[in-house]
């Protein structure tokens, strides 16, 4: 069965210092999987949704690593490119002082030299929903340019188009960062930045008002996420804001792309709004109680059991 969920972006090897200090003074690291739209994807997959990857990876161990995650969490990779000439991406995290640095070894990546020739058409066709990010567009100017071939390819299908900002300054300037994402946002169906992309983006600082700037782009929804406050819901029908859940937060990282994910799960199962937005904050809040992401993105029933607390 073909997935009803693709994802396009480029996923990366993480490798986490174990003992605070610089890069220079680690000896051990931790090893992950990282990647916005990767993350997306598995955590679509551990949610319920059948899920399927579109990216480019070198022809690596890294790569054969992601291939192995991909299949142990049920993800469809069949159409995944392998590049003999290029690598699969990697960073480093390292912590000093309660802050964190992140080191990329990404520029020329396999991932980053995805074209449109490369897009498996029929399969983002055959989907129901694409997810595509503002990171998938930021790493190369033809991967810029695949991510508005694929969102062209979804919307002509009728293919849902959903879409985080995912704003990353490292990769590119802020100007050119708002005129592709704004661009991009106005072709979506589905918008979902975070509250400090969005107040990057636009200016405005109120979540109101930014869910308000995103909607008059054109998107039929649009949410903000609020990080422990919860998210905000904009549709052409009002504004709602919906609570966080209350847990111990301990690294948050990932949690905007479970919350992502579960969104759109819910959103093809047909549930009302408000139930998605629940269903996503509860899934954003677990991946911020455990350390790393892959390994702190929740399964469907752990999601379903804090939903049950809170009523
Ligand atoms: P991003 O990871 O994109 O920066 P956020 O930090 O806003 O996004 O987190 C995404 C979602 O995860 C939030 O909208 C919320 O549902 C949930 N979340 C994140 N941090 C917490 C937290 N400390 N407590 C409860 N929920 C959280």
């Amino acid at each position: 069965m073909p997935p009803e969920i693709v994802a396009l972006g480029e996923p990366m090897l993480e490798f986490n210092a174990a003992e605070e200090g610089t890069l220079a003074e680690a000896r051990g690291f931790l090893v992950g999987w990282g990647g916005d739209t990767s993350n997306f994807v598995v955590a679509a997959a551990r949610l319920g949704g059948r899920a399927g990857y579109f990216t480019r990876l070198g022809d690596d161990e890294f790569a054969e690593s992601f291939l192995k995650l991909w299949r142990d969490e049920g993800v469809d990779a069949s159409r995944v490119v392998k590049d003999p000439k290029a690598f699969t991406g990697i960073y480093f995290i390292s912590r000093k002082g309660g802050d964190h640095y992140f080191t990329y070894f990404r520029r020329g990546s396999a991932a980053s030299l995805m074209t449109p020739d490369d897009l498996p058409a029929d399969y983002i066709r055959g989907a129901r929903l694409l997810h595509v990010s503002g990171i998938s567009q930021a790493i190369s100017l033809s991967a810029c340019d695949t991510v508005f071939t694929a969102v062209a390819l979804a919307r002509e299908a009728g293919v849902l188009v959903c879409y985080d900002p995912n704003l990353r300054l490292k990769l590119w300037p802020l100007s050119r960062a708002r005129a592709i994402i704004h661009q991009t946002a106005a072709q979506a169906d589905l918008v979902l930045p975070s509250l400090e992309d969005a107040r990057q983006l636009t200016g405005l600082e109120a979540p109101e008002d930014l869910g308000r700037f995103y909607l008059d782009l054109g998107p039929r929804i649009v949410v903000v996420k609020l990080g422990a406050e919860g998210a905000l819901l904009a549709t052409p029908a009002g504004i709602e804001r919906f609570p966080g859940f209350k847990v111990q937060a301990i690294d948050t990282s990932g949690a905007g792309d479970a919350f992502d994910a579960a969104f759109a799960v819910g959103h093809l199962a047909g549930w009302p709004l408000e139930r998605c937005v629940r269903f996503a904050n509860a899934a954003g809040a677990l991946t911020s109680t455990g350390l790393g992401v892959v390994g702190a993105i929740p399964r469907r029933p752990q999601v379903e059991a804090l939903l049950a607390q809170e009523v």
